[in-house]
């Protein structure tokens, strides 16, 4: 057999790998992982790792489900391939795009299939251009979405996003793309109220459409909880004044679902949490739980309409739909709603986490704050928990942290100052017990280091 070293010696000499400094990876070595569980992974050195990240925020149901492999499977037997260009499709393409538009917030009912969220956000760029074009307002075309915000890595969705470094790789922020300030009111909002902080992230939005006039802004993205971002959960004034300055400026609005969608947040989708009306959705990860990749756009009616009269959708992707990625989805979502987990996060896993992990941020002094809704979690690390000082940027107490965190065979994630807890939605209130303790385990360590 292949030992630990081995594998890191080959992968350092051919593998160059996203999100990863290559001269870190040549000191320390890939950690290798080799099979995994219900909410555990196992590295090749044999150590039993509690995954509260559920992979990348996308193992909604957990891992070793046998009945996503037989679907796999046995669509494999049956047709392991065939395409939607040019007017075709299979029953599974049709059965998903039928279930999406059940399980969706209501009037989304029109269904476009691409492999990542990446993609999904590419496709809505082209489509509501397209949209509008089609209406003979071409130049309703620029994007505002938001600093932080995260929506994939292809060239369109990192300008889409609001990462810096993103940006700032290959000359990555292409023209007809804005950004306003993210809704976190405990680093901005500092004298004001929650409420009225989320009011004046939310009213950025109509200022910035002012500056570039309603006749050139097309659509303004936003993730209903950013995620990558640092699990920002926006003050309850933001989502409906949004929703009004989309409204009154004739503005598509986007929630992009691909980490709060099929269960994160305690209802279907971050969208029926905070009661948004989107007029079109980005969705995959929890969509298949990451079993294979497939994602979808989802769009209402005056969407549908209007570029179903168009002619020719001038665009798709090879595996658009791809018939076992379908039966797999169509397979996860029968989990979803079989096993009730939407409720179980709403009313149970859900809120027991959060006690636990407020508890835990209240008593430990680098923990600033708890944000997040649902099974998905931010501690904010800070200098001076009393008078509300953050880390500087050269500091990197959360790197530090999930190194700690390793030690103790758990996997949180370590986004700017702020470690990061996503869950498979299956976790039960013993595996939370156990993330709590060795999560506690990790800060104090970090917490030391920096005396305190
Ligand atoms: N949108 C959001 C909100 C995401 O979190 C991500 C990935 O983390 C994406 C889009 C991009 O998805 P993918 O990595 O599947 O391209």
């Amino acid at each position: 057999t292949t030992t630990t070293a081995e594998w890191q010696a080959l992968d350092r000499e051919h593998h160059l790998h996203p999100f990863t400094d290559p001269k870190v990876l040549g000191e320390q070595g890939v950690r290798v992982f080799t099979h995994a569980d219900g909410c555990y992974i196992w590295d090749s050195e044999g150590n039993k790792i509690l995954d509260t990240m559920a992979g990348l925020w996308c193992v909604n149901v957990g891992y070793g489900r046998q009945e996503l492999v037989d679907a796999a499977s046995k669509q494999m037997e049956t047709l392991p391939y065939y395409n939607t260009f040019f007017s075709s499709s299979t029953p599974t393409q049709i059965q998903l795009a039928r279930r999406l538009s059940e399980v969706t917030p209501a009037g989304l009912d029109y269904i476009f299939f691409a492999n990542s969220g990446s993609e999904a956000n590419d496709t809505i760029i082209r489509l509501v251009r397209h949209f509008w074009e089609l209406q003979d307002q071409p130049s309703k075309n620029v994007f505002i979405g938001r600093t932080l915000g995260y929506h994939g890595s292809t060239l369109a969705a990192t300008s889409l996003g609001g990462m810096a470094p993103m940006h700032a790789m290959g000359q990555s922020l292409l023209p007809g793309f804005e950004h306003i300030m993210e809704p976190h009111w405990y680093r901005h909002g500092q004298g004001k109220t929650a409420e009225e902080f989320g009011l004046e992230a939310a009213r950025a939005l109509e200022t910035k459409i002012l500056e570039l006039g309603a006749e050139n802004v097309a659509a303004f993205i936003g993730e209903p909880v950013q995620g990558a971002g640092g699990v920002i959960d926006p003050p309850s004034t933001y989502w409906p004044e949004i929703q009004r300055i989309c409204r009154k400026y004739d503005i598509l609005l986007i929630a992009d679902e691909v980490i709060c969608g099929f269960g994160r947040t305690g209802h279907w989708f971050g969208s029926d949490t905070y009661g948004i009306e989107p007029d079109l959705m980005p969705m995959a990860k929890g969509l298949s739980s990451g079993y294979l990749p497939i994602a979808a756009v989802a769009m209402n009616k005056r969407v549908s309409d209007v570029v179903n009269g168009g002619g020719v959708i001038s665009h798709g992707y090879t595996y658009s739909g791809h018939p076992v990625a379908c039966a797999v989805a169509l397979a996860n979502i029968d989990i979803i709603e079989r096993e009730g987990l939407v409720e179980k996060v709403r009313e149970e896993t859900g809120p027991y986490f959060r006690q636990a992990l407020q508890q835990l941020a209240d008593a430990h002094p680098i923990v600033g704050e708890l944000r997040g809704v649902g099974l998905i979690a931010g501690l904010q690390l800070v200098r001076d928990k009393a008078n509300r000082e953050f880390f500087p940027a050269e500091e990197q107490p959360a790197i530090q942290c999930r190194e700690h965190c390793i030690e103790e065979n758990l996997i949180l994630r370590a986004v700017g100052h702020t470690m990061v807890a996503c869950p498979p939605l299956t976790i039960s209130r013993a595996e939370i017990d156990e993330m709590i303790e060795k999560t506690k385990a990790a800060l104090d360590k970090t917490a030391a280091a920096y005396g305190l």
